[in-house]
């Protein structure tokens, strides 16, 4: 669903959303504050800025946010295992919304990083419930190279929000389906499904595909 902010009612939009993660993370009025402040920064970045500057205007806050949140959780914080070049993670399904598809592959065609289309296509017809069968190959994200993200300053926001908390070798997707534990506090997490509904999130996959096709 993308929303016409034209009709929307924004304090409301903001309100049920505060409400429904609110219930579900717990009330903690501190950190429901915070949320509520950067939904409506990102809500205003939305209705103003121009489209081509959406997306990296929400990295912004997003990075902003963790940092505030890093500094008020130190001790959650700290047991964040992610280091460079695990890259397990890097073959889960990735949302992303409209407008970071378009960032993405601008910033391809600007570094001249080749997308594998022929991979993409057999992701694009895969969901969350049998992306495994897809197999390790073709699991694997289409901007990682050699174990690291071709376009790491520009990577997606689900990418920016995902702390693994425990060992890495749990996160193998290849090997088993273990439950990950993920440092996520509730303005992140609030901020994260403010983004996805404003953007028309949806499977990275198919958003690309359907640019490169209308681009050809
Ligand atoms: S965009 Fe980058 S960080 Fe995100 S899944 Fe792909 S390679 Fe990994």
């Amino acid at each position: 669903m993308k929303i016409n902010f034209n009709q929307l009612e924004t304090e409301s939009l903001i309100d049920s959303l505060i409400k429904e993660l609110a219930e579900k993370y717990g009330k903690r009025p501190e950190q429901l504050e915070s949320a509520k402040l950067a939904l409506k920064h990102a809500i205003k970045a939305y209705i103003t800025e121009d489209k081509n500057q959406v997306a990296q205007k929400f990295y912004a806050n997003i990075d902003y946010l963790i940092q505030a949140e890093k500094n008020n959780d130190k001790d959650n914080y700290n047991k964040i295992q992610c280091k460079k070049k695990c890259s397990h993670c890097c073959s889960i399904e990735v949302s992303i919304t409209d407008e970071e598809a378009d960032l993405l592959l601008k910033v391809a065609k600007d570094k001249n990083i080749k997308i594998n289309t022929k991979r993409l296509k057999r992701q694009a017809s895969h969901f969350s419930e049998n992306w495994h069968k897809l197999g390790p190959k073709d699991m694997k994200c289409v901007f990682l190279k050699e174990k690291e993200c071709s376009i790491y300053d520009y990577r997606p926001s689900v990418c920016r929000t995902y702390f693994v908390t425990n060992e890495q070798m749990l996160c193998d997707t290849f090997k088993a389906n273990h439950k990950i534990k993920t440092w996520m506090p509730i303005s992140v997490a609030i901020l994260e499904i403010a983004i996805m509904l404003c953007g028309n999130g949806g499977s990275m996959a198919k958003k690309l595909l359907e640019r490169i096709k209308r681009d050809k």
